[in-house]
């Protein structure tokens, strides 16, 4: 079992464990409840669909992939409710994903501390740059890719901006 460690700078969820890459970490049951709109804990597996746990279910304690942080340059990655690994990940590495590649629009923005991406705004695939939307373009979640292509996204305003910083 990963384990749930709260640091100062937030709560993380850490492996227990090595994995070779594309090994399968963990997976989602959707019967712990499944919601038409996000929050801070769920995940999106469809369209309109997301996996929510329960608020009342206790701190620390299954199901782990609650706590799995985004991180631009994750150590996993959705393959349908699998979590599997993207690299090679040794006991004590933290667990992510990156959440652009699940999640159409997100109720809790933030800015990201991945460390590696300059703190970019994480708000969901929908607000992303097209620079973002491309990099993730591989793991896409299916829903995703759906709502891509409905949507046929234009490039938001700030998109032009951003890529000028880089
Ligand atoms: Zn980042």
């Amino acid at each position: 079992m990963p384990q749930v460690i709260h640091a100062s700078h937030g709560t993380m969820l850490i492996s227990s464990r090595a994995y070779a890459p594309n090994d399968i970490i963990l997976s989602i049951d959707v019967a712990v409840g499944i919601s038409p709109t996000p929050d801070r804990y769920s995940v999106q597996i469809g369209v309109g669909t997301h996996v929510l746990p329960p608020r009342d279910l206790p701190r620390d304690a299954p199901p782990y992939w609650r706590y799995l942080n985004h991180a631009c340059n994750p150590s996993g990655r959705w393959v349908g409710l699998e979590l599997r690994a993207r690299r090679a990940i040794a006991e004590g590495d933290e667990l992510t994903f990156n959440y652009l590649t699940t999640e159409w629009e997100m109720n809790e923005p933030f800015h990201c501390r991945c460390g590696t991406c300059g703190g970019r705004r994480i708000a969901g695939f929908r607000h992303a740059t097209v620079e973002d939307r491309h990099s993730v373009d591989a793991e896409l979640a299916s829903h995703i890719r759906e709502l891509w292509a409905k949507h046929g996204l234009t490039q938001p305003a700030h998109a032009t901006a951003a890529a000028h910083l880089r």
